[in-house]
């Protein structure tokens, strides 16, 4: 047995005879709650557009008649809200707390819906940000949901990896840039949700090109995508590529997300909702 042994068998990896195996550490949903599907959207680092991602899957679920869920659980750098264009702060009721409902009816939960002050910063340790992460599980209530999307924290760290042992994901979503190591940062996404059990549905391709507005000709500014080398490499299958748009970063700053119209997204969005309902 290790020295001091705390018998939480997840934060040691000692192998003795204590260890209980395996642990099951997935938090218990809210008993009025009902979540069919749940899809993690991670990436290597931040500002390759995961939440813009996360924001545009739930809108094109939404717009195919699923009743859509985001979980931001990106908990210091929470910019689901704000791309929705809600103000209002999320209330409690004796069943648990009530995510926020926007115009065209997907329902939020978000750190900025339950601070005071939208530009306070969270400057918490790692327990408390994924201790929330597991609360906007187990304590909101999530009414007849049938695709939760989880905007992830980036990268590998602390928060990331306590949502992938925590909630039930059905698959996660891995999303890139073209200026990004891709094949590296790639690589530990793809180990991390092996360990974790968790299927990998793809890659989502975000700033692949430019469409001029004028000729209709492509650019690359960040130059050539390695996509398909990266995917053939790790087996991963292409979700969709979403070209650089002004517009999408226009909607997600003022608020209107939900009248984003992008043929690419909601291609990648029906690219997801086979791979369920095949
Ligand atoms: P992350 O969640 O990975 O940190 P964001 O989704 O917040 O990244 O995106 C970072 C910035 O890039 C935001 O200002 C966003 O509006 C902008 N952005 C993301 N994707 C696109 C895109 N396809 N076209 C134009 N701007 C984008």
């Amino acid at each position: 047995m290790a020295e001091e042994c705390t018998h939480d068998c997840s934060t040691c990896g000692q192998d003795c005879s204590s260890r209980n195996e395996p642990q099951d550490l997935t938090e218990k949903l809210n008993e009025y709650s009902s979540v069919k599907k749940v899809i993690g959207v991670v990436s290597g680092k931040g500002g390759v557009g995961k939440s813009t991602v996360t924001s545009l899957m739930a809108v094109m679920f939404n717009r195919m008649g699923y009743h859509t869920a985001i979980l931001d659980a990106d908990i210091t750098g929470p910019s689901i809200p704000k791309a929705f264009g809600i103000k209002e702060k999320a209330l409690g009721s004796e069943k648990g707390i009530l995510p926020i409902t926007t115009h065209s009816g997907i329902e939020i939960m978000s750190v900025n819906l339950l601070l005071e002050n939208e530009t306070d910063p969270v400057v918490w340790r790692g327990p408390i940000l994924a201790g929330t992460v597991k609360q906007f599980w187990s304590d909101v209530v999530w009414q007849d949901v049938d695709y939760m999307f989880v905007d992830m924290p980036p990268g590998t760290g602390d928060v990331p990896l306590t949502v992938f042992q925590s909630l039930p994901l059905d698959g996660i979503i891995i999303v890139t840039s073209p200026q990004e190591l891709v094949s590296m940062i790639v690589g530990k996404a793809v180990k991390m949700a092996q360990l974790m059990n968790v299927p990998i549905l793809g890659m989502i391709e975000n700033m692949s090109c430019y469409i001029c507005p004028d000729c209709g000709k492509k650019h690359y500014p960040f130059g050539e995508s390695r996509l398909e080398a990266v995917a053939g490499e790790f087996g991963l299958k292409i979700l969709g590529r979403l070209p650089i748009d002004p517009k999408h970063s226009t909607a997600c700053d003022n608020g209107t997300v939900e009248s984003v119209l992008c043929p690419e997204a909601q291609e990648a969005a029906e690219t997801i909702e086979k791979l369920f309902c095949s």
